[in-house]
């Protein structure tokens, strides 16, 4: 550890689309149509018609199903530009999915390549010791006690009491430019 200020980033719907994962593979295999429109304030298997609602756990435990997610636009260059500032952590809750180990870390390789795996933490309940965290599950707030960004996603669009960032140009303005 350095002297610079701690961030933890988490993966799933901050630096990687799974939910872009999640209405390709329900089209492809299902003829399911979701929207992001539609996920206004739910998740995504709550719209799944009821004989599908709990087929979202199989694909997650397949193997491969992290490893091919897209990059959430921007976030490449401003994590590149956060680890000039400060201690960059990932922080993913991978435990509760363990075939996605390999795959989360192949894909932080290929995406991420600058960040160092000392700086990778999968792990299963985040309790971290950082100045700041980034995560669209406010689950992930309980009990940490440093500042919170609630990174914008469509289940999270209904909660008011966190700082909010909707995309990665509004974390480099609050946190590379004040
Ligand atoms: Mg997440």
């Amino acid at each position: 550890m350095t002297g610079k200020i701690r961030i933890a980033i988490d993966m799933d719907e901050v630096l990687a689309d799974t939910i872009d994962k999640f209405i390709v593979v329900y089209q492809r295999d299902h003829k399911v149509d979701i929207t992001l429109e539609q996920m206004h304030g739910k998740e995504f298997h709550e719209l799944l018609p009821d004989k599908l609602n709990d087929s979202w756990r199989d694909y997650v435990n397949q193997k491969g199903f992290f490893r091919d997610l897209k990059v959430m636009p921007g976030s490449q260059q401003v994590v590149k530009d956060l680890c000039a500032k400060y201690d960059v952590y990932i922080v993913s809750a991978a435990m509760e999915f363990k075939n996605s180990l390999v795959d989360k870390y192949d894909w932080l390789e290929e995406h991420f390549p600058f960040i160092h795996w000392k700086n990778i933490i999968f792990c299963g309940n985040k309790i971290v010791d950082t100045h700041i965290m980034i995560d669209d599950r406010i689950r992930n707030f309980a009990g940490y006690n440093g500042r919170k960004l609630l990174f914008s996603s469509p289940h999270n669009f209904l909660v008011s009491e966190y700082e909010r960032v909707n995309n990665w140009a509004e974390v480099a303005d609050k946190l590379l430019r004040e």
